[in-house]
């Protein structure tokens, strides 16, 4: 080994689904099956491209403004960054700096021990129930901080408010960070418990209901002073993480609210009805509040059926990971692209049985 080896920072890095370049039906990465909305193509056509020359809005005003506005917060509440996991990531640098270990669930979101691994700040997985439940006494013992997504990811699983606000109540010396990358569909947000409580942080994105992936937006919204602390740590970082094209587009997909509500409605409609389409195929899934499906079949094994699947140009997640190790994570697509789906499962097991 080169003795420079020694010095270099090493991380087993975060695997993201696949991209595939070719057309493919693609339920693995939980993207939006819908376009964004109309003033977001509208922005993109008319971008001012001299505007191009000169730095973006370091502190990106517009787009802070009308996100304090859709959530009925104040400006200096919000903090925006290149999707939640860029925002994740520097709630992780600036909230999670003690020796203690930081709390999150065993089976979730794979960024976070990727992240405290990146920092080196120590971490404590705890685990799931049998029912892939959060146990929040668990998160009451001695740490350097907590976070969980809810829904959480890959189960879909929603905790009520009541469960969170436990856990929020019982760390009140650590930062709580509340993952919200689905709340948007199925269950209350964490938002509302900002004002009661100076140690939460609630971290949503545009990447899921709000059909914009590949624009790259997520936002934390928490009280000032924390919200202070993140942007010095941005400063410290990249000052601009925003470009002019994320700002114009961002503002515009905020401010349509009546497309974002039908674009959430038609996915949680095509969900429950996939969910019942599962169940009389024989699969058992898990209680969905996401715009995806948690799923396993007594009798196919998970890794075949994606196999099978991805053959076939259907595209699902599949981890193989412990605990996980039969389960299929399915995003909701369009109601076309699920029965095409149903039309492959539906001869896959016609033809083994
Ligand atoms: C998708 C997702 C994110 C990150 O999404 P961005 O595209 O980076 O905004 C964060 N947390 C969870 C649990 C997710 O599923």
């Amino acid at each position: 080994m080169r003795t420079f080896e020694k010095n270099i920072r090493k991380v087993e890095p975060y695997v993201p689904g696949e991209q595939p370049q070719n057309k493919v039906i693609k339920l693995n990465t939980n993207e939006n099956p819908y376009p964004p909305c109309p003033g977001v193509v509208k922005a993109l056509e008319t971008l001012d491209t001299d505007r191009l020359r000169l730095y973006p809005d370091p502190a990106c005003t517009l787009l802070v403004d009308a996100l304090a506005d859709f959530y009925h917060v104040k400006p200096e509440q919000v903090f925006v960054g290149v999707g939640s996991d860029d925002v994740l990531s520097m709630c992780f640098l600036t909230f999670f700096n003690s020796q203690k270990p930081v709390l999150f669930p065993d089976i979730t979101y794979s960024f976070y021990k990727v992240w405290a691994e990146l920092y080196r700040i120590p971490y404590e997985c705890q685990k799931l129930d049998e029912d892939f439940r959060i146990v929040k006494e668990d998160y009451y013992r001695e740490n350097g901080g907590v976070i969980f997504p809810n829904p959480n990811a890959p189960t879909a699983i929603y905790e009520e408010l009541d469960v969170v606000e436990d856990i929020i109540r019982n760390n009140q010396d650590v930062i709580v960070i509340v993952d919200e990358a689905y709340i948007d569909f199925g269950g209350k947000s964490a938002l509302e418990l900002i004002d009661r409580y100076d140690n939460l942080v609630v971290v949503q994105t545009f990447s899921k209901a709000r059909s914009m992936a590949g624009m790259r937006i997520g936002y934390a919204i928490s009280n000032p002073l924390l919200i202070r602390y993140l942007n010095d740590a941005k400063y410290s970082f990249n000052s601009y993480t925003m470009n002019q094209a994320a700002l114009v587009c961002g503002v515009e997909a905020v401010r349509d609210r009546e497309y974002f509500e039908e674009g959430i409605r038609k996915i949680v409609e095509t969900r429950e009805w996939a969910g019942k389409r599962l169940a009389e195929l024989g699969f058992r899934c898990l209680d969905s509040s996401a715009n995806f499906i948690f799923a396993t079949h007594p009798a196919y094994d998970a890794k075949e059926l994606f196999e099978a699947l991805k053959e076939n140009g259907i595209y699902v997640r599949y981890w193989g990971s412990e605990r996980i190790g039969q389960y299929l994570r399915i995003t909701i697509g369009t109601r076309e692209e699920m029965e095409v789906l149903f039309g492959f499962l539906e001869r896959y097991m016609g033809k083994k049985n």
